[in-house]
């Protein structure tokens, strides 16, 4: 059951093979046996979750059921969930119960789906390797002396040990992409303002973008039909019609212009990468693609840009943690402001901290000009590379991350190695573009290795074709690890 698909599991409960109560439990089983190795998850609330599971399957007897109804998701915990603690990784909320759902959470509960747990992740979503949690590090499940990407590490770690059917992440600069490569298992950051961002904990607003990870192609489409839609409390939810996003599942590759950024194939990305890479690229020729060279000639700037903009945002979302009105507050402080200071001095982490000095210096009078416009600036030339170049294909490809998953602690002493690691996925968020990783192999030391997909805005279905025609040619994404 646990290397079950989405649709597999939803067949099997609609039949009566299994029940949601029954089928969370086997789950909660796996992770009580597995999770003290992986720490991929923060909080688990068997109660509540077999509590919605029992209501799932009054459902199922009632006949009001959809595609995830009764089936077990685990929900990063960035996403604000009434009665749950939602701590986005952080000493700073330790002790933060919702009192309300986020979009994301009350799609996936009217949905009649089954929050299995919060899963753990890099403190404010700041990271690519999960060290940054304030709860541990997570072990990627194919070698846990090797990190699981972040900051979705805990989400990408519990999909790979087959720990959850399918779970949530958030993308700032690669955060769905990056670890989804490197746990080998499929994810989708959707175009900007397709998912809502309401009871998100904000990172940089103007990128964030939540979305799911899982299995397969086929899942992410059932999870981005839950997942989807306008919602009027975030003012850059976007409104469109509803749609299918298992519509063009099943449509042959012929003729599909896969362009291939010159930028992208260059120094930097691990020789094992590349090969896995190529030999996708080959498959994809074998299935009627073409391939176009194609140049996004200020790619290369997207990291120091992102590394402006989203400590800048993060400076100023941020804020709102002062220790008075929820979260951490030191326990010995003098006046209101040693209050501030104290309580944000303990309970950030050093990643978090970092971000906020660079974010505050770079939005300060008489650095505005020089660091913030300007950086904004070059976001709008990194995007209309990405317009020119969709004049000439439909998607682009390449890898998702220059290398496959490094030891822990390997990268912890020099955060500008860190940053390296979203090379590839940066300039996607800067853009607002749909992005993807699915699993194309495996390099250096039998780790995973992701190939990304990006699309035009709004693509989405097309993309999750593109991936779904792969992965019925290959079996890359049904591999999982030995635990
Ligand atoms: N790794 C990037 C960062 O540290 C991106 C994180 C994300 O997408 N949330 O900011």
């Amino acid at each position: 059951m646990i290397h079950s698909s989405l649709t597999q599991l939803g067949a099997a409960l609609r039949a009566k093979k299994i029940s949601s109560v029954e089928l969370t439990q086997s789950y909660l089983d796996r992770i009580n046996q597995l999770n003290p190795q992986l720490n991929a998850f923060i909080t688990l609330n068997p109660e509540m979750s077999l509590a919605q599971a029992r209501e799932a399957d009054t459902r199922f007897a009632s006949g009001k059921v959809g595609a995830l109804t009764g089936i077990p998701i685990a929900q990063k915990d960035i996403f604000c969930a009434k009665g749950w603690l939602t701590t986005c990784g952080s000493k700073m909320l330790h002790n933060f119960v919702s009192p309300y759902d986020a979009h994301v959470i009350s799609q996936f509960n009217n949905a009649g789906a089954v929050n299995l747990g919060k899963t753990n992740m890099d403190e404010f979503a700041m990271g690519s390797s999960n060290e940054t949690s304030h709860y541990g590090a997570v072990k990627n499940p194919w070698d846990t002396a090797r990190v699981p990407g972040g900051s979705s590490g805990g989400t990408a770690a519990a999909v790979a040990a087959r720990l959850c059917a399918a779970a949530t992440g958030t993308d700032t600069g690669g955060s769905i992409r990056q670890p989804a490569a490197l746990c080998g298992i499929s994810g989708l950051k959707p175009t900007y303002g397709v998912v809502s961002r309401y009871g998100m904990i904000a990172f940089a607003s103007s990128l964030d973008q939540a979305g799911p990870m899982g299995r397969n192609a086929e899942d992410l489409a059932l999870m981005m039909n839950v997942m989807a839609g306008f919602d009027e409390r975030d003012s850059t939810s976007l409104q469109r019609d509803k749609e299918d996003y298992t519509r063009d599942l099943n449509k042959p590759l012929t003729g599909l212009r896969i362009g291939l950024p010159k930028e992208f194939f260059a120094e930097g990305m691990g020789a094992d990468v590349a090969k896995a890479v190529e030999a996708a690229i080959a498959e994809y020729k074998k299935l009627g693609a073409v391939i176009v060279d194609i140049s996004l000639p200020n790619s290369k700037l997207s990291v120091p840009v992102y590394y402006v903009l989203a400590p800048a945002e993060a400076s100023s979302n941020l804020s709102r943690f002062d220790g008075v009105r929820y979260g951490y507050r030191a326990p010995e402080y003098g006046d209101l402001a040693d209050m501030y200071e104290k309580s944000r001095a303990q309970g950030f982490g050093a990643e978090v901290k970092r971000r906020i000095m660079i974010g505050t210096y770079v939005l300060s009078h008489g650095y505005y000009d020089a660091y913030y416009l300007q950086a904004q600036k070059i976001r709008r030339l990194i995007a209309q590379d990405f317009t020119e170049a969709y004049k000439q294909c439909d998607v682009i490809m390449g890898p998702t991350s220059p290398s496959t998953a490094f030891q822990l602690g390997e990268k912890g002493d020099d955060p500008v190695q860190m940053y390296l690691s979203d090379i590839y996925t940066i300039a996607v968020n800067l853009a607002g573009l749909p992005g993807m990783s699915i699993p194309c192999g495996f390099g250096a030391n039998d780790m995973p290795v992701g190939l990304q997909i990006i699309g035009n805005y709004f693509d989405e279905a097309r993309m999750l074709n593109v991936a779904h025609q792969f992965q019925l040619a290959t079996d890359w994404h049904s591999r999982a690890p030995k635990l």
